[in-house]
C-alpha cells in the first residue's frame, strides 16, 4: 500500500470505529487537535499504564508524581523555554503554506537518501548473489554523488541551527532549489524565529493578570518537585520520577494525524544519578527502552536509533528510538542525557539549593540526570499503524470476504471479549447476560447480539477484540461456549467456568512486561 494511502485509511478507520475524531469536528474541526473516542480512549489508557507499571511498578527506585499543567512562569525562563523554544519558520508567498525551515532541508536530504536506496536495490536485483553493497555504495559514480550532496546538506544545516543563522537556512533552501510542495515554486520569505509555547492569564483583573504558559513538555513539573520527592520518599541516588501528561506546543506544521498536534501527552521520567556515572545510565536506559518498544512484537526492524547531530547545549548524549509510521521511520522517543543543567538552573533561578546529599560519598551534589521522553499519542500512531491488517477470509460455504482486523497485542486491546448470543431468542439472551455479567468484573467486554454472527465478528475484528464468546443452543444443554481467537479465527468449545482464566491469562499485561 502506498503510504500516504495507508496514513488516510487508517484516519478513516479510526474514525469510523471511534478510535480518534478531528476535535471540535461539527464546527470544522480545530487544527491539529483530536479526542479521543471510546476505543480510542482504552487502547491510550493500556498504552499509558503499560509505561507506568514498566517504569514505576517494575521499578523499585522509581516514583511517579502527576505535576499540574499550570506552573510558575519563572520556571519556563529557567528551563530556557522563554528564551529559546523555537523553531524556524518560512512561508511560501504563493502558496501560502508555512513550513518549518529544517524540515523542507530534512525532507530534501531524505529524498536522497532514498535515491541511494533505489539504485541499491537496482543493483542488487542486477547482480544478484554476488553483489556486493559496501562496495557499491563506495564506488558508484551516482551514489556518491547523492552521497555528497547529502554530507553537504548535512553540515550546513546542523551549522546553521547550532548558530541560530537563519539567513543559511533560507540559503540552503535556495541553493538546494527546494520547492513548496503545494505551489511548486520557490518564492520563500524570510526565515523567522517562532516561539512553540502557549500564553495565558491568570487571575480575574485584568491590569493584574499574569501571563503564563501551559506547559510544552512535563519534564519540568519532575526537576521542580524534585526535592519534595528526594526528600517525602527517602530516594537515594540512582532514583527516578515518573509522569505522564498533556503538553501544549503551538507548532507551526501540524499534519500528520495524531503524530503531531497541538495538544499531546508526554510519558516522561527523569533518572537522576551521580555526576560522572550518566553515560553509562544513557545506555543503561537507552536498551531498556528498545526492549519496552520491542516487546509489543510488532519486529524489530521496525525501529531503529538516530543518533543527533546537534546535542542541545545542556545534553552530552541523545539519541531518538525511531519508528517505521506510515510516513517513514520518524521518532517516538528521545534518551537524553541533560547533564545537571535543569536542576542548575532552577536553583540559579529559585534560589533553593537543588542538592542531593550522597552519604556513601560524603558529600553534595546537584544530581546528574537522563531523560526518557516519549508521545503517547505518538505511540497510539504506532500501535494502530503496526496493528492494521486487511485480509481475505475464506467462509464455511466457500464464500470468500475482506476483513479489517487491528491486531493488538491482547493486552492493549481496547475491548477484551465480546459477548455474542447465537440468535436473539431460546433463553440465549439470558444466558449470555449472566456469563457478561460474571467476565466485566475482570474485563472490558462487549455484549452484542445483532445482525449475522459473521457481521458481528468482523465488527470485532476492526476494533482488534482479541475474544468472542458465543452463546448457542448447546450451550444451554451442556454449560459450554465457544471462544474464537481474532488473529487465527480458530474456535474452540469450553467450559462456561474456564472462559475467565483463558482469557485473563492471554490478555494480561505480564506476558509484555516479562520481556522488559
Ligand atoms: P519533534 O522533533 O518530532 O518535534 P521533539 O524532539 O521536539 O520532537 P521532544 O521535545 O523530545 O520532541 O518530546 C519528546 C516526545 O514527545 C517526542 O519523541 C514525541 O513522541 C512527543 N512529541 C513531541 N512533540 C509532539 C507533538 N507536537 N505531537 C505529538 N507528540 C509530540
Amino acid at each position: 500500500m502506498i503510504q500516504e494511502d495507508f496514513l488516510k485509511k487508517l484516519i478513516s478507520h479510526s474514525k469510523e470505529y471511534g478510535f480518534i475524531f478531528p476535535s471540535s469536528e461539527i464546527y470544522d474541526g480545530l487544527s491539529a487537535v483530536y479526542d479521543y473516542g471510546q476505543y480510542g480512549v482504552e487502547l491510550k489508557n493500556n498504552i499509558r499504564q503499560y509505561w507506568w507499571n514498566a517504569m514505576v511498578r517494575l521499578n523499585e527506585n522509581i516514583v511517579g508524581i502527576d505535576s499540574a499543567i499550570f506552573m510558575h512562569p519563572t520556571i519556563w525562563k529557567a528551563s530556557g523555554h522563554v528564551g529559546a523554544f523555537n523553531d524556524p519558520l518560512i512561508d511560501n508567498k504563493d502558496s501560502k503554506k508555512r513550513y518549518r525551515a529544517d524540515n523542507l532541508i530534512e525532507e530534501y536530504r531524505d529524498k536522497l537518501q532514498d535515491k541511494i536506496d533505489k539504485e541499491v536495490d537496482k543493483a542488487h536485483k542486477r547482480f544478484g548473489e554476488s553483489f556486493d553493497k559496501e562496495m557499491y555504495l563506495s564506488t558508484n559514480p551516482k551514489v556518491l554523488e547523492y552521497q555528497s550532496k547529502i554530507d553537504v546538506v548535512n553540515t550546513r544545516l546542523v551549522n546553521a541551527l547550532k548558530n541560530d543563522d537563519l539567513n543559511e537556512l533560507r540559503q540552503i533552501i535556495i541553493d538546494c532549489e527546494i520547492v513548496c510542495p503545494v505551489s511548486g515554486t520557490r518564492n520563500w520569505t524570510e526565515v523567522r524565529q517562532f516561539n512553540l509555547m502557549f500564553e495565558t492569564k491568570m487571575g480575574s483583573v485584568d491590569q493584574e493578570a499574569s501571563t503564563i504558559y501551559l506547559r510544552p513538555e512535563t519534564a519540568q513539573g519532575i526537576f521542580v518537585n524534585f526535592l519534595n520527592v528526594y526528600k517525602s520518599g527517602r530516594m537515594k541516588i540512582p532514583f527516578g520520577i515518573a509522569q505522564t501528561g498533556k503538553a501544549f506546543r503551538n507548532e507551526i506544521v501540524a499534519r500528520q494525524f495524531i503524530f503531531r498536534m497541538r495538544e499531546f501527552e508526554q510519558m516522561e521520567m527523569q533518572f537522576f544519578v551521580r555526576p560522572g556515572e550518566e553515560l553509562s545510565w544513557f545506555e543503561y536506559w537507552k536498551e531498556k527502552r528498545i526492549r519496552w518498544h520491542k516487546a509489543l512484537g510488532f519486529g524489530d526492524d521496525k525501529y531503529r536509533f538516530h543518533v543527533h547531530d546537534k546535542l542541545a547545549h545542556y545534553a552530552n548524549a541523545a539519541v531518538d528510538i525511531e519508528f517505521d509510521f506510515p510516513m517513514g521511520f520518524k521518532e517516538v522517543e528521545g534518551i537524553h542525557s541533560r547533564t545537571d543543567f535543569d536542576l542548575s538552573q532552577h536553583q540559579q533561578f529559585s534560589g533553593k539549593k537543588m542538592q542531593y546529599f550522597d552519604a556513601d560519598l560524603n558529600q553534595n551534589y546537584i544530581p546528574y540526570v537522563i531523560e526518557t521522553s516519549i508521545g503517547l499519542d505518538r505511540t497510539v500512531l504506532l500501535v494502530l499503524s503496526a496493528s492494521y491488517a486487511e485480509e481475505k477470509v475464506t467462509n464455511k460455504d466457500g464464500s470468500v470476504e475482506e476483513r479489517v482486523v487491528m491486531r493488538f497485542p491482547p493486552a492493549l486491546a481496547p475491548v477484551k471479549l465480546a459477548i455474542l448470543p447465537l440468535v436473539k431468542k431460546d433463553g440465549l439472551p439470558e444466558k449470555a447476560r449472566v456469563i457478561m455479567d460474571s467476565l466485566k468484573l475482570d474485563f472490558i467486554c462487549q455484549y452484542d447480539e445483532k445482525d449475522s454472527i459473521g457481521r458481528r465478528y468482523r465488527r470485532q475484528d476492526a476494533i482488534g477484540t482479541p475474544y468472542c464468546v458465543t452463546i448457542d443452543h448447546d450451550s444451554l444443554e451442556t454449560d459450554t461456549v465457544t471462544i474464537r481467537e481474532r488473529d487465527s479465527m480458530l474456535q474452540e468449545r469450553v467450559p462456561v467456568n474456564a472462559v475467565r482464566d483463558i482469557i485473563a491469562e492471554n490478555v494480561n499485561m505480564r506476558s509484555l512486561l516479562e520481556k522488559v
